[in-house]
């Protein structure tokens, strides 16, 4: 055993511990910066284990060091510009582009190792049977992966709308068209055919345009955290291709948290993951914005009008939603919140799965604002105190709060668990005017006796409320 391959597999172990540190680290918001940066070290080892481990075995021409470096410059800096640059609210859109690379990335090594033969194939049978079969499922999920996220992102950013013909059960038909010609080009592979990798390629990735096409609406969110878990299975597929223990498990870890993270967020929001794979349950368009449905009897109030209730109030529950990321109206509502505390005035934050457009998106956010943690109460928690609450205000907030979820089992919506604001005594809904939400639909909140809505962007808004709360001296000590 020479020092080299100690070096390196010392190297590999510590950014394996690393990866599993910065996996749960990422599961508290307190601890999920540091988690981000040991998983970037971990990252930054994985790539020096690689290159020592060829130093040591095979050694480098200066012709592959040029490309190693300039893939890595130009990777990471691109990596680094989209992470200064990418607003918050556009996240969902760049993790399901990063999880289509990791697609790609795991697509080309097989591709690459197929074309060009790491072992002597025909000279070690079992192993070069072992190797192909490798191939087969890297090409497979790597493909699905890389054009189901392109397709998840193009829907996220609006340039994709769901056809209607996907809502139709010929969208299976074609599924299975592309499934079969993936297994017979998968057998053609196996076989040492050069045909069957092009038509593996062809077939696995009309497939993940077939399966990712149907579904819109609130069941993007399951979409984009499975397609994650598919890139770490395709990843770990790479690991076997090229012999990598540590891709292997890297890519099994992400692929296992991922899956995880689907589950969870399928049973928050009560939908079965065959069901977002196969059926698209939810059709809507997410770029539709005017709501579908006519809206009657909207009673809207002045800011003052809702200073005055707040004033009064004992008990607010503030549900942030995708409106307030917009706004980027954090830090407002934290000073407002502030000023009603100082009042007497208990607070606290509704925190609903899927609201905004990643997972944990409100988390973040209001974690920017130094909301404390523990007024971020989870749905199940909120929801049983909306009875008790005096006044509500809903931020930018409009599908995790539509009753219809409830009690419309023709909504789109029906079945995924809602935050019940309108139990409260008062509910005021802060938004710019009356359009849809992610799901395209008409909220009945909005009808509600006991709702009352304030047009105007959340920052604004909010801004004027501070004003309205400070001049009627709530929470100035007397
Ligand atoms: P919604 O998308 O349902 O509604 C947001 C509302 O905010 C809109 O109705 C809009 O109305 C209002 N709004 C927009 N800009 C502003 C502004 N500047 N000031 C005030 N209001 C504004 O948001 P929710 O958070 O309630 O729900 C999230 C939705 O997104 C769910 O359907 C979820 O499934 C989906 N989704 C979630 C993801 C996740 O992982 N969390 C990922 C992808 C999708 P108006 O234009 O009239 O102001």
């Amino acid at each position: 055993m020479n020092i080299s391959y100690i070096i390196k597999f010392a190297i590999d172990l510590i950014a394996v511990l690393l990866l599993a540190l910065g996996l749960k680290g990422l599961s508290k918001v307190r601890s999920a910066r540091q988690a981000n940066r040991l998983a970037a070290i971990a990252m930054g080892l994985a790539v020096a284990g690689v290159l020592i481990n060829y130093l040591s075995t095979s050694g480098i021409s200066i012709a592959a060091w040029t490309w190693i470096v300039l893939g890595t410059a130009i990777g990471g800096l691109l990596g680094l510009l989209t992470a200064i640059q990418v607003p918050m609210t556009s996240m969902p859109e760049t993790v399901a582009l990063f999880n289509g690379c990791g697609g790609m990335s795991s697509l080309l090594v097989a591709i690459a190792v197929f074309l060009f033969p790491l072992t002597n194939r025909s000279a070690d049978l079992s192993n070069g049977k072992v190797e192909l079969a490798s191939i087969v499922v890297s090409v497979f999920v790597g493909a699905i992966t890389f054009s189901g996220s392109i397709v998840a992102m193009a829907k996220l950013q609006g340039w994709l709308s769901t056809p209607i013909w996907t809502q139709s059960k010929l969208r299976h038909l074609f599924n299975i068209v592309f499934a079969s010609l993936s297994l017979i080009a998968a057998i053609e592979l196996i076989r040492g055919g050069q045909q069957g990798l092009w038509l593996l390629v062809v077939g696995s990735s009309l497939l993940g345009i077939g399966v990712t096409l149907p579904i819109g609406g609130a069941d993007m969110p399951v979409v984009i955290s499975l397609l994650n878990s598919y890139s770490g299975v395709a990843a770990a597929a790479a690991g076997f291709v090229v012999g990598s223990q540590l891709l292997i498990v890297a890519g099994a870890m992400v692929g296992a948290a991922g899956l995880i993270l689907t589950q969870v967020m399928c049973n928050g929001m009560n939908r079965s993951l065959v069901s977002v794979l196969f059926g698209g349950a939810l059709g809507a368009n997410s770029s539709s914005k005017q709501a579908s449905g006519e809206y009657k009897n909207i009673t809207s109030c002045s800011v003052e009008e809702c200073a005055l209730t707040l004033e009064a109030a004992e008990r607010v529950v503030i549900v942030p939603g995708y409106g307030l990321a917009v706004a980027q109206a954090q830090h407002t509502l934290r000073e407002v919140t502030r000023a009603l505390e100082a009042g007497g005035i208990e607070v606290n934050y509704a925190i609903h799965p899927v609201a905004g457009r990643m997972p944990g998106h409100m988390n973040v956010l209001l974690a920017e604002a130094d909301v404390p943690y523990e007024q971020l109460k989870e749905m199940d928690a909120i929801n049983p105190e909306f009875p008790a609450t005096d006044v509500v205000l809903v931020l930018g907030a409009n599908d995790v709060v539509n009753p219809q979820a409830k009690s419309d089992s023709n909504s789109p919506l029906y079945g995924m668990p809602v935050l019940d604001v309108q139990e409260a005594r008062t509910v005021f809904v802060v938004k710019r005017g009356m359009n849809a939400g992610y799901s395209g639909i008409k909220n009945d909140l909005f009808e509600l006796t006991n709702t009352s809505m304030i047009f105007g962007d959340a920052k604004k808004v909010l801004g004027d409320l501070l004003v309205e709360l400070k001049e009627l001296g709530v929470g100035k000590k007397n």
